[in-house]
C-alpha cells in the first residue's frame, strides 16, 4: 500500500478516486487582502462558500482535487484544513514557490544570494522549508504536503525561476514527492523544464506534471514531451479567453488519438474565490469551475472517438500512478 498526504491525513493511493490534479480552493495576495479586507468580505462566508462548492463537486463524482496553492498564491493552510473537515471530497495540498520572474524579497538575501559576499556555498534555505513542509507539516497544523509547486512562464529561465526550480528539484530527490510545475507551453518551456530539472538535477520526468499543457494546440510539442517521459497537464478548462472550448478539447482528443491517455491528467485552474480576477470579469468565463469537465469536456470528447476507459485512465488511474512513484 502507498499513501498519500491529504488535508485530513495520509490516505491510499488507491482511495483517490476520480481526481483532478490541478485546482485551487482560494488564490490570494495575503498583503492586499490584510490591509483592503473588504474585497475577501467576511471568512465565515467565504468557507461556507467553499464547503458547498465542494460538496457539489464530490457530487458530480470528483473524489480528489489536487490543490497547489503555494507561496506566492496565498496559502495559507489553517483555513483548508478546516475546510477539509467540514467536506467529503480529499484535498491534497502543496509546498513550494510561484514565482515567473524573481524570488520573493524573503529569499533575496539569504542563502545562494549570499555565495558571493561570503565567499563559499550556502545552501538555499527554500530546499529545508520545502522538505518540512512534506515531512513535518506546514506552519504546525500538521498538514503535510503532497505535491511540490514552481513556475515557468513566458519570461523564461530568470534566475529566480531557476533557483526555485533547482530548489523544488533537489526537495524532490529528498523526499519522493512528486512536481507540478506551471508552464507556457506557448515558449515551449516545458524543454527548459528537462534542461534543469531533469537532465542537470536528475528528476525522473514521470514524476512531473507540465502545467498548462494544454493552453498550446501544437500537438508535436506535447507530443515531444509526452516522449521525454512528462506527465501532461490539460488542466485549464473552462480558461477560454485566448482560446476556445473547442480548441482545447480537440487537442486533448488529438493527443488521446496519438496514443498518449497514459501520460495525460485533467483540471481547470479554477478557485472558489481568486482576487486576481475583478469579480465582473468572471461573468465572461461561464465555463471556469470546477465540474466544467464533468458537465461538458467529457460528453464532448466520448461523443468524438475518446473512449469511457481512457477518461478513467487521465482522471483516476495517472493520478493514482503519479503519486505512487515509481
Ligand atoms: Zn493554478
Amino acid at each position: 500500500m502507498s499513501t498519500i498526504e491529504s488535508a485530513r491525513g495520509p490516505i491510499d493511493t488507491a482511495d483517490l478516486g476520480t481526481t483532478l490534479m490541478h485546482e485551487h480552493v482560494f488564490v490570494l495576495t495575503p498583503d492586499v487582502q490584510q490591509n483592503f479586507p473588504e474585497n475577501w468580505g467576511d471568512e465565515d462566508a467565504r468557507v461556507e462558500d467553499a464547503v458547498q462548492r465542494l460538496e457539489a463537486v464530490y457530487d458530480s463524482g470528483i473524489r480528489t482535487i489536487v490543490d497547489p496553492t503555494v507561496i506566492g498564491l496565498g496559502r495559507y493552510i489553517p483555513r483548508i484544513q478546516a475546510i477539509a473537515e467540514r467536506v467529503r471530497i480529499n484535498i491534497v495540498v502543496a509546498t513550494g514557490v510561484y514565482t515567473y520572474e524573481d524570488a520573493p524579497f524573503f529569499f533575496h538575501y539569504r542563502g545562494p544570494a549570499l555565495n558571493e559576499a561570503l565567499g563559499m556555498e550556502i545552501p538555499d534555505p527554500m530546499v529545508d522549508m520545502f522538505v518540512t513542509d512534506i515531512t513535518d507539516g506546514i506552519a504546525g497544523t500538521g498538514v503535510k504536503a503532497g505535491m511540490l509547486k514552481c513556475a515557468i512562464d513566458s519570461p523564461g529561465l530568470t534566475s529566480g525561476v531557476e533557483r526555485v526550480m533547482r530548489a523544488v528539484a533537489k526537495a524532490h530527490l529528498a523526499t519522493g514527492t512528486p512536481i507540478t510545475v506551471h508552464t507556457h507551453p506557448g515558449t515551449q518551456t516545458g524543454l527548459l523544464v528537462k534542461r534543469v530539472m531533469c537532465d542537470e538535477e536528475g528528476v525522473d520526468p514521470s514524476r512531473i506534471v507540465l502545467g498548462h499543457s494544454g493552453d498550446t494546440t501544437d500537438c508535436d510539442h506535447l507530443q515531444e514531451l509526452a516522449d521525454a517521459g512528462f506527465v501532461l497537464g490539460m488542466d485549464r478548462f473552462g480558461i477560454n479567453l485566448d482560446t476556445t472550448f473547442e480548441a482545447r478539447a480537440d487537442t486533448l482528443i488529438e493527443m488521446v488519438r496519438r496514443g498518449y491517455s497514459h501520460q495525460m491528467v485533467l483540471s481547470q485552474d479554477a478557485s472558489c474565490y481568486i482576487d486576481w480576477v475583478d469579480p465582473n470579469v468572471m461573468a465572461f468565463l461561464p465555463q471556469w469551475n470546477y465540474t466544467h469537465i464533468v458537465d461538458e469536456v467529457v460528453p464532448y470528447v466520448l461523443e468524438r472517438g475518446v473512449s469511457q476507459e481512457q477518461i478513467d485512465t487521465m482522471l483516476v488511474d495517472v493520478p493514482r500512478r503519479f503519486f505512487d512513484g515509481p
